[in-house]
């Protein structure tokens, strides 16, 4: 069964004038991401990926169309269930949004305290995700004393924290130089291979694609043109 399936999704947002059309946003979207996937969506910017992003989190409602998480249909799921939803689905972002008057440890720490996890139980979890991100050492500093990478991978812990099986990554390197993307990326890799974590990788790069991704949905004005693994997709036959 699909961790997502999406079926004929739009996403309509108001006319940003009086006379314009609406924005079509998502045209008839139908995806399905497998467990264990790297699903990449790539496509220009205006293409419709972070709306995608944000329907798949529930964080907006779908206009028309069916979205399943983990088989369970959240278009028409109340607000209360959505946010059981939301917690097993991580987020990590383009500019990080880290919390800057937190330290690492805290940042870490914060989605364990939203769920009611218990003082000892927020402190394993915290030292094992800095272990595992390589920052022990940094727990104490605070997000403006890390360099770019440093402040992904407490995203990547922070996401983690609560044990997530989809992890959402929206441009999560488009703010890193080359070389810490590819630290970044293999860094995900590992999630997505030691937990078994899926990872949906939005990006306008064809690097982080190629790089980490095995399937592909490429979108352009809201629709996906073409979809498949990532070698069929991108082979020049
Ligand atoms: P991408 O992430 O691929 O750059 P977006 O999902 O951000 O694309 O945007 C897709 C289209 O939807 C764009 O035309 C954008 O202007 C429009 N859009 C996105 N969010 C909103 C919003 N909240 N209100 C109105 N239009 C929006
Ligand atoms: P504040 O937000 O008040 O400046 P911190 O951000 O340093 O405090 O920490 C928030 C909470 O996390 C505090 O309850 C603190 O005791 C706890 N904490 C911070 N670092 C650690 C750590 N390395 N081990 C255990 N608990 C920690």
């Amino acid at each position: 069964m699909a961790l997502v399936a999406l079926r004929n999704v739009t996403k309509t947002y108001p006319a940003p004038e009086k006379g314009a059309p609406p924005v079509v946003a998502i045209d008839g979207v139908t995806l399905e991401v497998e467990p264990g996937d790297v699903y990449g969506i790539i496509g220009y910017s205006g293409a419709g990926k972070s709306t995608l992003v944000r329907l798949v989190n529930a964080l907006e409602p779908a206009t028309s169309g069916s979205i399943e998480v983990d088989g369970r249909e959240i278009t028409t799921m109340p607000e209360r269930e959505l946010r059981g939803i939301r917690l097993g689905i991580g987020m990590i972002f383009q500019q990080f949004n880290l919390f800057n008057s937190k330290t690492v440890w805290a940042n870490i720490a914060y989605p364990l305290t939203v769920a009611g996890a218990s003082k000892s139980e927020i402190a394993a979890r915290v030292a094992e995700l800095l272990e595992f991100v390589g920052l022990t050492d940094k727990a104490k500093n605070y997000p403006d004393q890390l360099s770019g990478g440093q402040k992904q991978r407490v995203g990547i812990a922070r996401a983690l924290a609560t044990s997530p099986r989809l992890l959402l990554a929206d441009e999560a390197t488009s703010a890193l130089d080359p070389e810490t993307t590819q630290e970044v990326l293999a860094l995900l890799k590992r999630v997505n291979r030691e937990f078994g974590v899926t990872i949906i990788v939005i990006t306008h790069e064809m690097d982080v694609i190629q790089s980490i991704a095995t399937k592909v949905a490429v979108m352009d004005g809201g629709r996906v043109i073409e979809h498949g693994d990532v070698f069929d997709v991108f082979s020049n036959p």
